[in-house]
């Protein structure tokens, strides 16, 4: 995300600050403007330490998917809340359940946490709770920030578990959904529940004259609509095998062709990448970008075996598309070698699959022919 800087990195994961989060920090300190710089600096520290409790939230969905295998590429702090953006969200509702779970309990646990704090210096003597609320209603003070933090906890809790997509609360609807049904339809019905819900939430938003909660209330209805197409793309790709799927009649190279032929071929034919053989096995890998970068480097008299990359991704022949997607993904990888058992079938890219997924979407009657995006993000 542009205009995004980073501030801080947790478990391998970098934390960046969205550019308008200023905005809300300046709201916060103007809160307290009645009481000079004291005020302001107060404000500032609540919506900061208000953020910090957001960030630990989505930590808690990060740690949690990264123990399921999943990468995640960063933490962004917008003026609206934090998202965690990885590089998927797991199709086994268990492992979807948790990850969307482990949000809201960090936040359970820092309300836990504040109450026992007041509960535990109440005991001693040190505080009291009439004290406390009471000065909780005036100016700043740590009364307040301690009030303050408790409830902001506790909402975050509250809204994030509203059933509805892209929400916590969705998520968890759609994993306990997907145990009893198929993927797609626990989608369908999540998604509508959801919809649902941000519609009652923007009939409140508008009544109430909170524009600000109109505005969320819009934001989820359409990432219901998205998750729903996103899902349907994914069911299509489970339901066929990469074996039937990559391109059988592909040009192949040997290791000792020139670096002419590659660049002949990838002239007449539009193939882009090509397997290397060595006898039926596989050395290497070359792609169209290989070759460019050879010839910008000005290395045009080498061959195959030069420009080739010697690994690529293995996946089996009857893994389904869908499965094929994940392990590039995690891989890192455009390419991936279609093996059946150690006999080496082909190549397959990514944009094998997307084609395969917009094609497999118009047969079965969907009109649209959305992309399988690489990816999820997590609130
Ligand atoms: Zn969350």
């Amino acid at each position: 995300m542009n205009w995004s800087f980073k501030v801080a990195r947790a478990s391998g994961i970098d934390i960046k600050v969205h550019i308008t989060f200023l905005i809300i920090v300046i709201i916060g300190a103007a809160q307290f403007a009645a009481h000079g710089v004291p005020g302001y600096l107060f404000g500032a520290a609540m919506i900061l330490l208000l953020f910090l409790c957001v960030t630990l939230h989505e930590l808690g969905h990060s740690v949690v998917a990264q123990r399921f295998g999943v990468q995640v590429r960063q933490i962004v702090l917008l003026p609206i809340g934090g998202v965690a953006m990885m590089q998927r969200i797991p199709s086994n509702p268990w492992q979807e359940l948790w990850i969307a779970v482990a949000g809201p309990l960090v936040n359970v646990v820092i309300a836990l946490a504040l109450a026992i704090g007041v509960g535990f210096n109440q005991a001693t003597g040190r505080m009291n709770l009439t004290d406390l609320l009471q000065m909780a209603r005036g100016g700043p003070s740590a009364g307040l920030m301690l009030v303050w933090l408790f409830q902001a906890n506790v909402a975050l809790v509250l809204f994030n578990m509203i059933p509805a997509f892209p929400l916590d609360g969705g998520r968890v609807l759609r994993a306990i959904l997907a145990m009893r049904m198929n993927y797609a339809r626990a989608t369908a019905v999540a998604g509508g529940i959801g919809q649902f819900m941000a519609i009652l939430l923007g009939l409140y938003g508008l009544l109430a004259g909170h524009f600000l909660i109109l505005i969320v209330a819009v934001f989820i209805f359409l990432a219901a609509g998205a998750e729903q197409v996103e899902s349907r793309a994914r069911t299509v790709l489970t339901g066929f095998r990469v074996g039937e799927a990559y391109n059988r009649d592909a040009a192949t190279l040997a290791e000792t062709d020139p670096l002419d032929t590659v660049i002949h071929r990838i002239l007449t034919s539009y193939q882009p990448d090509f397997a290397v053989l060595n006898g039926r096995n596989l050395a290497g890998v070359v792609t169209r970008a290989d070759v460019i970068g050879a010839l910008a480097h000005g290395a045009r008299d080498v061959s195959v075996r030069q420009v080739m990359k010697p690994q690529a991704a293995r996946v089996s022949a009857d893994a389904t598309l869908d499965q094929v997607r994940q392990t590039m993904s995690d891989a890192g990888a455009r390419l991936a070698a279609v093996y059946d058992g150690a006999h080496f079938l082909g190549l397959v890219s990514t944009e094998d699959i997307e084609e395969a997924a917009a094609l497999l979407q118009f047969m079965n009657g969907n009109g649209s022919s959305p992309r399988p995006k690489d990816g999820g993000v997590v609130v």
